[in-house]
């Protein structure tokens, strides 16, 4: 009784569950811009970040 447990901060095992969840495809995208013009594509696109591991892509609207 009256134990306390110390709160423990995000382990090593669910940093690792989150880089996985990335290799599979499951981004945690951000929007970084909206209706930037992209050349190529000739059209506006938003621009989305990954929040976890920080790679980018274009949608377009
Ligand atoms: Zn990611």
């Amino acid at each position: 009784m009256g134990d306390v447990l110390p709160f423990k901060k995000k382990t090593a095992k669910e940093k690792h569950g989150k880089r996985i969840m990335c290799q599979s495809g499951f981004h945690k995208w951000e929007v970084m811009t909206e209706k930037k013009f992209d050349v190529k594509q000739g059209k506006l696109v938003t621009v989305y970040k990954c929040k976890r591991c920080g790679i980018i892509k274009n949608e377009a609207r």
